[in-house]
């Protein structure tokens, strides 16, 4: 149960981050940061590390992976040029924040998790917040979609040493992928677009993410 005085504080903490480490920071898109000033960060993050929910850092989830720093999300999410009737794949559902981010602002997510806990986790966070548009998976994303199907958007959100090729094939024609790409340690915001089957891409900014796990990603 989140007390009167939390709810205040987080409502605070959260108009604070849309001003400072968001639009002070170059987001523009006003879909992107309604989204974000709607959606409860601390609710997709253990109790011990709520009160840091606002701070622009990734924080920690279980199994050694990270929630992604809101600034982050908020420049994929911008990236990706939602209008809302769109289909996105998002890779790596971890938390499950950035995948409501995308709920709001898409017609419809799928989204899959390497680890069945997080993927458990997320969905419990995701049901709370009445967030019905998503369909979730566990395995390896870097594989794509089970069915044989393409996607409007997709989203990496875990880095990858170049884009898995079953994702560029789940692409559609006209359709854009971002990923940070790059090294183990450190990698690129890139922003692909898909025309006449080729990737043209673009980089964004230097970034640094754990890693994708799996076939056609990095090993463990
Ligand atoms: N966007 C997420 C959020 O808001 O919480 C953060 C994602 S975290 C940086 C990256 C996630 O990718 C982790 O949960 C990790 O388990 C997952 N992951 C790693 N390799 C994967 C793979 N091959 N397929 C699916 N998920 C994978």
């Amino acid at each position: 149960m989140v007390s009167y005085d939390d709810k205040n504080r987080y409502a605070i903490n959260r108009r604070t981050m849309i001003e400072m480490h968001l639009r002070g920071r170059g987001i523009h898109d006003r879909r992107v940061l309604n989204a974000m000033e709607r959606l409860p960060r601390e609710s997709f993050i253990g109790k011990k590390y709520a009160s840091s929910a606002y701070d622009d850092n990734p924080l920690p989830i279980g199994m050694g992976q990270t929630i992604s720093q809101p600034y982050i999300v908020a420049l994929m999410t911008q990236c990706l040029d939602l209008s809302g009737s769109e289909e996105v794949l998002e890779i790596g559902t971890g938390s499950g924040y950035q995948t409501a981010v995308l709920s709001e602002l898409a017609a419809k997510v799928y989204t899959i998790e390497r680890f069945g806990e997080l993927s458990e986790q997320a969905q419990a966070s995701l049901a709370k917040l009445d967030c019905k548009n998503i369909e979730f998976t566990v395995g390896d994303g870097s594989c794509g979609w089970s069915e044989d199907r393409q996607f409007d958007r997709i989203i990496i959100t875990a880095a990858v040493p170049e884009v898995p090729e079953p994702l560029k094939d789940q692409l559609r024609e006209g359709g854009l992928l971002v990923a940070p790409v790059g090294g183990q340690y450190t990698q690129e915001l890139v922003i692909a677009k898909k025309n006449n089957d080729c990737l043209s891409t673009e980089t964004i900014c230097g970034c640094r993410f754990v890693k994708l796990i799996g076939q056609y990603a990095y090993g463990e």
